[in-house]
C-alpha cells in the first residue's frame, strides 16, 4: 500500500512490551517510565490478528521491539505465531541481547532469522555507565549466543554520543573478527539526555571512520532501510554503517509505521501522532475495523517530521526505536 506521499509501507515495528532490563541513558530515565498497566498491553492473539489483516494489506516485514522484547513473557510463542501468519515474509527482532544466552536457541528453533542487538560501548566501563544495570560481559555472552546459534545477519546498533562512546575503533576491530553489521546510529534528542551536545553527526562519524581505516564498499543490496552504504575494512567479515535520522533525515523513504505495547499506531517516530486500534480488538476482533483503522493510519503518516527535542509523547523505549 502506498501513502499519500507515494510511499510504499510494508514494514512494522512491533513493540511488546514498555518494560526494560536496561536504563540505557540515551533512551529511558535513570528511574524508568510510567508503566502500562498490564491490562492495557496487546495480548499475542490481538498482534497476531492485526497482523493478519497487515499482511493482507502488504505490510510483509515485522520487527520485534520495546522496552525489551525478550523480557516479555512468551515471546517465542509470540515469533512463532507471527511466522504462521500467511504472506510474513520477513521477521527480526531488536534487543539488548542480555537474554541472549536464555533464548537465542528457542528464537531460532521458532524460526526467526535475524537478530539486531544494541551494543553501546566494548568498553566494560563505559557500557555500565551507559545502561546502568548490566555489564558488558553479559552483553558479550549474548552476542556470543546469538553468532553460535547461526542468526544472519547480526546487526549491532551503537547510539554514538559525543565524548562517551564515540571512540569507534573497538568495533571496527570487531568487524575484523566476527561476521556483524555494526551500525553507528546519530543520537535522537528523544532520549532523556534532550539536546545536551550528544549528537555526532554522520558527517563526523563518516571522517572518523575513515581516518582509522581504509573501507570499501561491501557488496550489499541498499533496501529501504535507513542506514547508509555499508563498508568494510578489505577482507573483513563485518561491516560498518551510518544511520543519521538527524542530520540527513529519511522521511523520503520511510516504509513503516510502528505499533506500541498498548495498541497504538504511531504514524512516525518523531511526531506524537497515534491510532489506538484496541476499539477494534476488543472486547472481539473485527477485521474490518481493523483493516479501516490501519488504511487511515497510512494515509495520515506525515510527509516529515523534524528530529528535533520536542513533543513525541512517549520515551523511546516505549516506541521501540
Ligand atoms: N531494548 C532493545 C534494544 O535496546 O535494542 C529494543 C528497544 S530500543 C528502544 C531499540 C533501539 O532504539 C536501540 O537499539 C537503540 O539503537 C535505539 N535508540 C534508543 N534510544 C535512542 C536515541 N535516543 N537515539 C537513537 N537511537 C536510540
Ligand atoms: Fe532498554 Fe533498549 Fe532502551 Fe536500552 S535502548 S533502555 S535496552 S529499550
Amino acid at each position: 500500500m502506498t501513502d499519500r506521499f507515494g510511499r510504499t509501507i510494508d514494514y512494522i515495528r512491533i513493540s511488546v512490551t514498555d518494560r526494560c532490563n536496561l536504563r540505557c541513558r540515551y533512551c529511558m530515565p535513570e528511574d524508568g517510565v510510567p508503566m502500562l498497566e498490564h491490562e492495557d498491553i496487546l495480548r499475542f492473539e490481538e498482534i497476531v490478528a492485526f497482523m493478519r489483516v497487515a499482511v493482507s494489506e502488504g505490510i510483509v516485514k515485522v520487527r520485534l521491539t520495546g522496552g525489551e522484547p525478550l523480557h516479555r513473557p512468551g515471546i517465542v510463542d509470540l515469533v512463532r505465531m507471527l511466522l504462521a501468519v500467511p504472506g510474513l515474509q520477513d521477521l527480526s527482532l531488536t534487543t539488548n541481547g542480555i537474554l541472549l544466552p536464555q533464548f537465542a536457541g528457542q528464537l531460532k528453533a521458532a524460526g526467526l532469522k535475524r537478530v539486531n542487538i544494541g551494543l553501546p560501548s566494548l568498553d566494560p566501563a563505559v557500557y555500565a555507565h551507559l545502561t546502568l544495570l548490566s555489564s558488558l560481559d553479559t552483553a558479550l555472552a549474548g552476542l556470543k549466543a546469538a553468532v553460535d546459534t547461526g542468526f544472519s545477519p547480526i546487526k549491532l546498533n551503537v547510539v554514538v554520543l559525543r565524548g562517551v562512546n564515540d571512540d569507534l575503533a573497538p568495533y571496527l576491530d570487531l568487524t575484523r573478527r566476527l561476521p556483524v553489521e555494526v551500525r553507528f546510529i546519530e543520537y535522537m534528542p528523544i532520549g532523556p539526555l534532550g539536546e545536551d551536545n550528544c549528537l555526532v553527526p554522520a558527517a563526523e562519524l563518516r571522517r572518523k571512520l575513515e581516518a582509522l581505516a581504509p573501507l570499501e564498499p561491501a557488496d550489499k543490496p541498499r533496501g529501504n532501510g535507513p542506514a547508509q552504504e555499508y563498508r568494510r575494512i578489505p577482507g573483513a567479515p563485518g561491516t560498518v554503517a551510518i544511520i543519521a535520522p538527524v542530520t540527513e533525515h529519511f522521511c523520503r523513504t520511510c516504509n513503516r509505521l510502528r505499533l506500541v505495547a498498548d495498541g497504538h499506531l504511531r504514524l512516525c517516530l518523531f511526531g506524537a501522532d497515534e491510532i489506538d486500534i484496541k476499539p477494534a480488538l476488543r472486547p472481539v476482533v473485527n477485521e474490518e475495523a481493523l483493516r479501516a483503522l490501519l488504511v487511515w493510519a497510512m494515509q495520515q503518516k506525515p510527509e516529515c517530521m523534524p528530529a528535533t527535542a520536542s513533543d513525541y509523547g512517549r520515551a523511546m523505549g516505549s516506541i521501540g526505536g
